[in-house]
């Protein structure tokens, strides 16, 4: 999982105060303007059906729901598996507050795993998380209007498929360029991430080129080894 950085709440321009937003939708155009057109959970790229996700469920947090700090953007899948249920915050990771890249592994096939390194208490809150948007739905759990898992799939073998071209091709730094490209329009930044953990011309478009990626979370100095940003992760 992709972290992130939300940042402050956008300024009104003609007041230069914090806005408010009558409608969570209003916030919408703000946060894709940070966090580009991906689910913050799934990391799938999505235009028009991106919504704007409560973090704590506005039935719960009415006085949320027009909260710019518990925005982020979610695809139909994710925010319906999520659902209205009251979430204890401590109980799981967020992209916008831990290192979420440390929390999971992204393996053969684009499955997504609780990394094999955490403690025993950090592989539960993985797990947590996992479960509470769903992305350990596999064919196994059939659900065909859940396209997440085929699509992460899909864009696994594309990118493994880049992969020997970049170590073939006499021009990288070109092709290292085309391949960032190729990952914003498909999204699912952690594959790619994944499939080029050893290829830092590309890791360095992707923690770049993708909005809102939170940066400090690697070490550009030490081959973009992630870094914690809390006391956990
Ligand atoms: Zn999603």
């Amino acid at each position: 999982m992709r972290p992130i950085e939300r940042g402050p709440c956008p300024k009104d321009p003609n007041t230069n105060t914090d806005k408010v937003y009558k409608t969570y939708t209003e916030a919408r155009r703000d946060l894709i303007d940070r966090l580009g057109e991906y689910c913050s959970y799934c990391e799938m790229r999505l235009n028009a059906s991106l919504a704007v996700e409560h973090v704590q469920p506005k039935r719960h947090h009415p006085n949320l729901e027009l909260e710019w700090h518990n925005f982020l953007l979610a695809c139909t899948n994710c925010n319906s598996t999520k659902g209205s249920q009251d979430i204890a915050l401590d109980a799981h990771y967020w992209a916008d507050v831990h290192n979420t890249f440390m929390a999971f592994q992204y393996v053969e096939g684009g499955k997504v795993v609780v990394h094999p390194g955490l403690t025993k208490a950090q592989k539960a809150k993985a797990k947590r998380t996992i479960e509470l948007v769903g992305l350990d739905k596999t064919p196994d759990k059939p659900d065909a209007s859940d396209r997440r898992w085929q699509n992460r799939k899909e864009v696994w073998e594309i990118a493994k498929i880049n992969l020997k071209r970049l170590e073939n091709t006499t021009d990288k730094t070109n092709y290292a360029k085309a391949i960032v490209d190729m990952a914003k329009g498909y999204g699912f930044w952690s594959i790619w991430v994944a499939v080029f953990i050893n290829h830092p011309e590309v890791l360095q478009g992707l923690m770049t080129e993708f909005i809102g990626t939170y940066q400090a979370c690697f070490d550009k100095n030490n081959h973009y080894a992630p870094i914690s940003r809390t006391n956990d992760l």
